[in-house]
């Protein structure tokens, strides 16, 4: 391959014929599961702790690896590899155990999501040896096969909270403040015992048909929890307190 067609599979666009067929059968399968960092969003967690079966406590504890940022509200959430083999957990002979439900960089490769919305390459063609399978398809037709419309969808979300906390550089050293944002973003479960055990109800403004959306249904709580990271840190008016509630 010539320098310039490196750079061309750097650079590609959505309508652009890709080549590539990963299958158990390709010398390589499941070889890209392991040793690698896999950084994990909200939505991936929901849809990985469902699969499981788990609560996201248990997911958060069993699966993954905190790696705090410096001055950073978010930390990363990387999915863990087993100490010894260096394998995903979640890997078997047959391949990815909840092959459904895998999180979004697992359902990208061998391509990765470019700032301006290109595609590159991001496989070792001497490695991924689905790259010289005969299979030929636009990216587009791909990506949809590989079902990762949503979760784009999801992390343009997830964007509109880590974007503008990222540009506003904000400057909270208080623990607890990093333990609730974590909570709301990756504890699902636990925020909805916040939601529902504790005052915070009686403190805000909450529309009856929000409340039964989010007693049910993960996704309505994700973005619900967005909302509420919005309005207490990005100051955003995306939620109201009751009057009298916050003592005034
Ligand atoms: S989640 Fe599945 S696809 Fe992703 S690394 Fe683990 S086993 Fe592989
Ligand atoms: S290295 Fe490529 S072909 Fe091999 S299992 Fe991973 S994605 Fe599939």
């Amino acid at each position: 391959m010539t320098t310039e067609d490196t750079k061309k599979m750097l650079r590609m666009e959505v309508d652009q014929i890709f080549q590539f067929n990963c299958a158990p059968g390709v010398s390589c399968f499941t070889k890209c599961c392991q040793d690698v960092t896999i950084v994990l969003t909200p939505y991936d967690v929901i849809r990985m702790k469902n699969a499981l079966g788990i609560s996201s406590e248990e997911f958060i504890d069993k699966y993954t690896v905190i790696v705090p940022k410096k001055d950073k509200l978010i930390p990363m959430v990387v999915l863990k590899m087993d100490e010894e083999s260096k394998k995903c957990t979640l890997v078997s002979d047959k391949g990815c155990g909840i092959y459904a439900d895998r999180p979004w960089p697992c359902r990208m490769y061998p391509l990765n999501l470019n700032d301006d919305g290109t595609y590159g390459m991001i496989a070792e063609r001497s490695k991924c040896k689905g790259l010289d399978e005969d299979a030929k398809m636009k990216i587009n037709d791909w990506l949809i096969g590989q079902g990762v419309l949503v979760y784009e969808e999801m992390n343009e979300l997830f964007a509109e909270i880590t974007i503008p906390l990222s540009a506003q550089n904000l400057d909270i050293d208080n623990p607890q403040i990093h333990q609730m944002v974590f909570m709301a973003l990756y504890n699902q479960d636990k925020f909805k015992d916040f939601v529902f055990k504790s005052s915070f109800l009686k403190k805000f403004v909450i529309e009856d048909e929000i409340i039964e959306k989010i007693k049910d249904d993960d996704i309505e709580l994700m973005k619900f929890a967005f909302d509420w990271i919005k309005f207490g840190i990005l100051g955003q008016k995306t939620m109201w307190i009751k009057a009298g509630a916050d003592g005034k």
